[in-house]
């Protein structure tokens, strides 16, 4: 875990005091003063104190790369005190160079030692600059009214860039606080992949998720799995890969850690962040526990089947009977009647019971699906068939245009389902005098089947939840259209797991398309 912890610190830490930036820009400011005397026709000789300030600013530029600034305050601050001094030098020349360079260290004191750096730099600048300029100018008025003023100089820039800096540490305190309270697990991404910083939450995730440790880079999968729980995700698909390579998402679902009661079942969120030029500059991802839901989910599937099963067997009997009684001569007219409304209603009852098992079993990932060669003229026939004589009884026109042969691989029963739902809520959703019309054609490599009415027509905002389990528009709510919102779900997966797209397009009051596109088989 060692380097998910300086992640965190990297994450918690004040901005890194690196000195060998700030030594090597008072360096060039040193040589531009230098410089810019020598261009303007000044004259230092070789032994002077101007040039024995150089030197040892020379030396300090060529130690800070061994200095560890980050570990200890002291290195910084002894580097500001010596730059002082080097000033201070410089200035014993009747041809002085500049006192302004006495604000570089101060900043830099008031940085890394906050008001003690205030301090620090007024004394300093008392004794390595103002002192020795007074006793060598022998008080001259000039140099004297610099002397005094050099330390308030030094003193306000300090004291500036500690306040500054106060300010800034007590932002991050404050942020850290919120990031660290939130009961998100929050990833920051650099533009490599690489871990750039996380909060508490997401160090107590990377524990489960990761038990051998982890390098600190996007892609490493530890115990991470799909949604299913049992599938071990690949490096590639893993939620940070997906970020670093720029990917947005949102409720990506997965699993963590090894051990059944310690696993949690996590909702990932990723948004790319992007310098204002646009380009990637790394990524932000949110990591939701939703364990609690996903237990729940799972609880209700398996009730859901349960019952779903036990309810299958005495409806099938029912039926069975009730059409077994059907056949008996001696029934009255009204107990025929009574009859076949058991018989309707125990079949509703089937279908919902159906509905309710295949929901179950597709969220439990317990779904396969056979891989025969199939006619879909044969089953969209079928199918128009067996609602030929509700839809006359509705007042119903329903045709048929079919090619003559569209084969795919797939499972026959599962897409018969799907075609069967389409075009009976066709005729159930249109009311009388209105048609149906049921297509079949192979474009491009695909079955296309398209099932369109002129009825009731779906709302705009009702369309994207069509699909949704439960789903009923307030069509067929106020209109008191029989069905519980089951059928579209599982026509789309089974379509989707067929490696098909089902689309719709509609406009209230005048109808509906249902669009169904099923790779063809070879
Ligand atoms: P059900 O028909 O049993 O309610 P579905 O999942 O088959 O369930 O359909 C979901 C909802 O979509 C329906 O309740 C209905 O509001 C709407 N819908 C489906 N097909 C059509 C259609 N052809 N015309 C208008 N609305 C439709």
């Amino acid at each position: 875990m060692d380097t998910l912890s300086s992640a965190r610190e990297r994450w918690l830490s004040t901005s890194m005091t690196d000195a060998r930036i700030f030594q090597l820009g008072f360096t060039a400011l040193y040589l531009l003063d230098l410089g810019l005397r020598f261009a303007f026709g000044a004259r230092w000789p070789w032994l002077s104190w101007p040039m024995a300030s150089l030197l040892l600013i020379a030396v300090l530029a060529a130690v800070t790369p061994f200095l560890r600034p980050d570990r200890s305050v002291h290195a910084p601050v002894g580097l500001a005190v010596l730059d002082l001094a080097a000033v201070g030098m410089a200035r014993l020349d009747p041809d002085p160079s500049s006192g302004l360079l006495i604000v570089m260290p101060a900043l830099w004191l008031g940085r890394v030692a906050g008001r003690r750096g205030v301090l620090i730099s007024v004394g300093a600048v008392v004794l390595l600059v103002s002192i020795p300029s007074m006793l060598y100018s022998g008080l001259e008025p000039v140099e004297t009214a610099r002397a005094v003023l050099y330390p308030v100089v030094a003193g306000a820039a300090a004291l500036v860039m500690a306040e500054s800096m106060e300010w800034i540490a007590h932002q991050r305190r404050v942020s850290e606080a919120i990031f660290d309270t939130v009961d998100v697990g929050l990833l920051l991404l650099d533009a490599r992949g690489g871990y750039a910083g996380m909060n508490r939450r997401h160090q107590e995730l990377m524990e489960v998720g990761f038990p051998d440790g982890h390098a600190g880079r996007a892609g490493q999968v530890g115990e991470a799995y799909d949604a299913d729980g049992r599938t071990r995700l690949a490096p590639e698909q893993s939620p940070s890969h997906r970020a670093s390579q720029g990917e947005e998402f949102d409720d990506l679902r997965i699993w963590i850690g090894r051990d059944a009661e310690a696993r949690r079942a996590l909702s990932v969120s990723a948004r790319a962040v992007r310098t204002e030029s646009g380009a990637c500059a790394g990524a932000a991802l949110s990591y939701t526990d939703i364990t609690d839901l996903m237990r729940a989910l799972q609880v209700k599937n398996e009730f859901i089947a349960l019952v779903s099963h036990e309810l299958r067997t005495p409806l099938t009997s029912i039926v069975g009977y009730a059409q077994l009684l059907e056949d008996d001569p001696g029934l009255s007219g009204t107990a025929r009647k009574q009859l076949a409304a058991i018989e309707r209603n125990a079949e509703r009852l089937r279908r919902l019971v159906g509905d309710l098992l295949d929901v179950a079993q597709h969220d439990a990932g317990a779904v396969g699906f056979d891989r025969d060669r199939i006619d879909l003229v044969e089953i969209v026939r079928d199918a128009v068939d067996a609602r030929t004589s509700v839809a006359e009884g509705s007042g119903v026109v329903i045709s048929l245009a079919v090619a003559e042969r569209v084969v795919i691989v797939g499972d026959g029963q599962r897409i018969a389902q799907v075609v069967d739902n389409l075009v009976s809520n066709a005729v159930k959703y249109t009311l009388s005098g209105g048609a149906v019309q049921v297509r079949l054609a192979a474009e491009g490599g695909h079955a296309v089947l398209e099932v369109s009415d002129t009825g009731l027509g779906i709302d705009p905002g009702d369309v994207e939840h069509l699909f949704d389990r439960f789903f009923r528009s307030r069509e067929a709510e106020s209109r008191a259209i029989a069905g519980a919102g089951l059928g579209l779900s599982i026509a789309k997966d089974i379509v989707e797991g067929h490696g098909g797209r089902i689309e719709v397009e509609s406009e209230p009051g005048r109808g509906s398309v249902f669009r169904v596109r099923l790779p063809v088989g070879t």
